[in-house]
């Protein structure tokens, strides 16, 4: 009842007062994010933006725009998903107005992109006009053998560079329309599974390019940051060169930590249990972040990022960052927030002001 609830939100105003960790949500729809502000996420930490190119008929034109052969026929595939992606992007604004939202370029593995099986091949080839044994040629080659670990991420804004300047646009035009109407946008564009500053330096000058472009157009400023996800070792150990680039780094844990231990984070769960049984591993490390082996990546990251750019903000955006002990963890490690699942914030608020009365026993 409304009594309870009011202790509720006294008792979290009190971790409030005491945490110095932020903490947003991972929302990827304006129905997560409203859940996300009704929990008392101070932003948005992670916007993935993969399910939005699999809604009704987007996946065609995502298809059509992997098969195709020249960076104009992708940009005309690409066209037909561009409004819709503003859309997606103004309505999520709209809920976070005056909040921080970071939206993520795409990154899933290129094969899930891919159509399965003869039918779905030949429905394409017959969409697109074009020949099925051309078509099955084209995506036989795009097949590889360890996906997650191939064509994903930044990678595929690399090879694609019309994805993420398709991606920008829709960004920068949803945000200047949300500005005109009066809503306070702080847009964060992030780069996913960067591991040297030379991939960020190619993305980033996209994204930069697009954003002068509908500055210009639009007559709307935008302040936004650039940044990137930490989630490649590779990042954390040249975290001082990213942060050249970079104006804010966030640790996506996921992949980091299936990187540092060499292990799958899919199939983890095969044989993990047996390592904690046979006491070769203290705990499940993809749900508590390990200090001596993920968590000594953060902190390097932290640092060295820092280095070069003393006013880098920091957070992480993995599954850790909404487990009570990882939350104390990143609070050690000086990062400016965490952000966790919409129905987790609670517990991170909780937790991060453990974390300061923890210090002061
Ligand atoms: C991560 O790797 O920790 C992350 C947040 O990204 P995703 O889970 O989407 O790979
Ligand atoms: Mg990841």
């Amino acid at each position: 009842d409304s009594k309870l609830y009011g202790y509720f939100t006294t008792f979290l105003s009190w971790a409030d007062e005491v945490r110095r960790l932020g903490v947003r949500a991972n929302a990827d729809t304006p129905t997560d994010a409203r859940v996300a502000r009704l929990f008392g996420a101070e932003g948005i930490g992670l916007c993935r933006t993969e399910h939005m190119f699999f809604e009704g008929d987007r996946i065609d034109a995502v298809r059509e725009m992997i098969v195709a052969d020249t960076p104009e026929d992708r940009r005309r595939a690409l066209a037909k998903i561009e409004p819709l992606q503003q859309g997606d992007f103004e309505g999520i604004f709209e809920v976070m107005d005056g909040l921080p939202v970071t939206i993520r370029t795409l990154d899933p593995p290129l094969h899930e992109f891919l159509p399965h099986g003869d039918r779905e091949i030949e429905e394409l080839a017959h969409k697109m006009g074009i020949d099925v044994a051309t078509l099955k040629a084209k995506i036989e080659g795009l097949r590889e053998a360890n996906p997650m670990l191939g064509f994903r991420g930044c990678r595929l804004g690399i090879e694609y560079p019309e994805i993420t300047e398709m991606q920008a646009r829709a960004i920068f035009h949803a945000a200047a329309n949300c500005q005109a109407r009066g809503i306070k946008v702080h847009p964060e564009i992030m780069i996913p599974l960067v591991g040297d500053v030379s991939e960020l330096r190619m993305q980033g000058d996209i994204v930069r390019r697009v954003a002068d472009e509908v500055m210009a157009e639009t007559g709307q400023k935008i302040d936004y940051l650039l940044g990137t996800m930490i989630e490649v070792p590779r990042a954390a150990l040249t975290a001082d060169k990213i942060a050249t680039i970079a104006e804010f780094f966030s640790f996506g844990t996921n992949d980091l930590t299936q990187m540092t231990f060499g292990m799958s984070r899919d199939d983890a769960g095969r044989f993990l249990p047996l390592y904690v049984e046979r006491k070769l591993l203290k705990d499940d490390p993809f749900e508590v972040l390990d200090q001596e082996g993920v968590g000594q990546l953060v902190r390097m990251g932290v640092e060295r990022g820092r280095s070069t750019r003393p006013d880098l903000k920091t957070g992480i955006c993995g599954e850790h960052g909404g487990e009570p002990e990882s939350v104390k963890f990143c609070h050690r490690v000086g990062l400016n927030y965490v952000s966790c699942s919409p129905y987790r914030v609670v517990i991170a608020r909780l937790a991060a002001a453990q974390a300061v009365l923890e210090e002061q026993k």
